[in-house]
C-alpha cells in the first residue's frame, strides 16, 4: 500500500498553481502573491521629525529661540531654520531647511518675550547631541525599487500594510480556490434536523468547509448524496465544476461504497485509492482532466469524521496550498517530545490526535484519550496530529514524536 509520504507527491504532481488575478488590496488577505512588489516610493518619502518639538541648530541650544513657524504633519514647511531661531514641529512633520536636530517639547520651556512673540527655551544641554537626532530620513527603511514582498508570499496584515505604504492597492495574486464538499450517506440528516432511528448528523460538511476555509480556499458546501448512483452522478457533476471536489463518505469495501466507481464513471482518472494511514486508509485521489486543460482535484475521504479531518490535513491542504502558490506545499512538521509513556498497537503509521505545547525547553505532546476514527469530541482537546509509526511500541516519555499542527 502506499505510504503517506508517496501519496502526497502523488497529489501535489497533480497539483499545479491557478490563474494569477489582479485584486484590490482590499480583497487579497490571506492570498499568496504572483509577483515581487517592489516600492515605487521611498520610506519615508521625506526627511521627517520622530517627534513632537523644536526644529534647531545645535549651537543655538543654550539661548532663548524665537518661534517663527510652525508645521503640522501633512503640511510643507514654509520657513527654514537658520541661525537663531526654533520651528515647532509635530510628529511626522517634513523638516525645515538648515535643521539640525528636533528637541522634544519635553525638554523645553515656552515664553513670551517682551515683542509678545512665542519663544522657546531648552532646558537640557544639547551642545553635544548629534545632527539628525529625532529626525529620520529620507529612505532611511526603504528606496524605490527595494523588494517589499517576495513572490508567494501570503498576504497577512503587515504584508497588506506595507504594500499600501510603498506601492498602492491593487496586487497580482493567486486567485482562490473553489472547493466544493459533497457528503455521502443514506444514515445522513443535515445539521439542523433531529437525527431519526438509525440516522446521524452530517458533521463532516462543516467541519470540512471550516478546514477549507482555513486553508485559504472558497468552499462550497453541496449537502448530502445518498448512497444511491443517479443521486451520486448528479452531485458529483455538479462538484466536479470545482477546482478541487471533496467527498466523504463512500470510499471503503461496502455494498454501499459507490464513490469510487461513480467518479470513474464521471471520467476521473484514479492516482490512488488506499493508503497505509490510520485513520483514513481507504481515502481514494484522483483528477478531471477537462478539455480547457483545467483540472479538477477529486478526493474521496472516508466517512467517519477523524479520518476526513486527519486525511484533509495530509492530503487536501498540500494541494490546496500548491493550488494557491503558496510554497512549501508540505505539511509543516515540528519534533515534540512525548510528556507521557505511550503505547501503540497497529498495522499502519497512526496520527493520533495529541496536544502539543510550546515550553523554554522545547516542544512536548500529550496523545489525547482518542477511541478511534469516529470519536471526534477527542480532537476538541487536540491541537495537533502525533505521528507513531507502524507497529507495536511502548514509546518512553521524552521520546520525540513528528507532529503536525492542526
Ligand atoms: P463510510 O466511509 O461511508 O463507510 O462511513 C464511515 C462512518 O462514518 C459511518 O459510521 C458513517 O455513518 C460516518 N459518516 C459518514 N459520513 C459522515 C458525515 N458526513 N458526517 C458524520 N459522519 C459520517
Ligand atoms: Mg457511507
Amino acid at each position: 500500500m502506499l505510504s503517506v509520504a508517496d501519496a502526497v507527491n502523488a497529489v501535489l504532481r497533480e497539483a499545479r498553481p491557478l490563474d494569477v488575478e489582479s485584486r484590490l488590496l482590499t480583497d487579497a488577505q490571506d492570498l499568496a502573491l504572483a509577483e515581487t512588489v517592489r516600492a515605487d516610493w521611498d520610506s519615508p518619502p521625506f526627511d521627517k521629525s520622530l517627534v513632537d518639538g523644536f526644529a534647531v541648530r545645535i549651537a543655538d541650544g543654550s539661548l532663548s529661540l524665537p518661534i517663527v513657524a510652525i508645521v503640522s504633519a501633512g503640511e510643507v514647511p514654509n520657513h527654514s531654520v537658520e541661525a537663531g531661531v526654533a520651528v515647532q514641529i509635530m510628529t511626522g512633520a517634513p523638516l525645515p531647511n538648515g535643521t539640525e536636530v528636533v528637541v522634544p517639547i519635553e525638554l523645553t520651556r515656552e515664553q513670551i518675550g517682551d515683542d509678545r512673540q512665542r519663544r522657546v527655551e531648552i532646558t537640557t544641554d544639547i551642545s553635544r547631541w548629534k545632527p539628525g537626532t529625532n529626525i529620520v530620513r529620507r529612505g532611511a527603511s526603504t528606496r524605490v525599487g527595494d523588494v517589499v514582498v517576495e513572490v508567494g508570499t501570503v498576504l497577512r496584515p503587515q504584508e497588506l500594510g506595507a504594500i499600501a505604504e510603498l506601492c498602492g492597492s491593487v496586487v497580482q495574486v493567486r486567485r482562490p480556490t473553489r472547493v466544493a464538499v459533497l457528503a455521502t450517506g443514506d444514515e445522513l440528516v443535515p445539521i439542523e434536523q433531529t437525527p431519526g432511528p438509525g440516522q446521524i448528523r452530517n458533521s463532516n460538511e462543516i467541519m470540512l468547509c471550516a478546514q477549507v476555509h482555513r486553508a485559504g480556499g472558497e468552499p462550497v458546501p453541496l449537502g448530502v448524496a445518498r448512497d444511491e448512483r443517479a443521486e451520486l452522478h448528479s452531485r458529483i457533476a455538479a462538484g466536479l465544476s470545482a477546482d478541487v471536489l471533496v467527498l466523504s463518505g463512500g470510499v471503503s469495501m461496502g455494498e454501499k461504497d459507490l464513490v469510487p466507481s461513480e467518479l470513474t464513471a464521471a471520467g476521473v482518472r484514479k492516482v490512488f485509492h488506499k493508503v497505509n494511514v490510520k485513520p483514513g486508509k481507504p481515502i481514494w485521489f484522483g483528477v478531471l482532466d477537462r478539455a480547457d486543460s483545467s483540472r479538477c482535484l477529486v478526493f474521496g475521504l472516508p466517512g467517519n469524521p477523524v479520518s476526513s479531518m486527519v486525511c484533509f490535513e495530509l492530503f487536501v491542504r498540500p494541494a490546496l496550498r500548491r493550488l494557491m502558490g503558496i510554497e512549501p506545499a508540505e505539511s509543516h512538521v515540528i519534533s515534540a517530545q512525548l510528556t507521557q509513556a505511550h503505547t501503540t498497537k497497529g498495522d499502519r503509521p497512526t496520527y493520533h490526535p495529541s496536544r502539543m505545547e510550546c515550553l523554554p525547553t522545547g516542544a512536548v505532546v500529550t496523545p489525547v484519550p482518542w477511541v478511534g476514527s469516529s470519536d471526534l469530541r477527542a480532537t476538541v482537546a487536540a491541537n495537533c496530529m502525533a505521528l507513531f509509526p507502524i507497529g507495536d511500541s511502548m514509546y518512553a516519555a521524552g521520546t520525540g514524536v513528528d507532529v503536525v499542527e492542526w
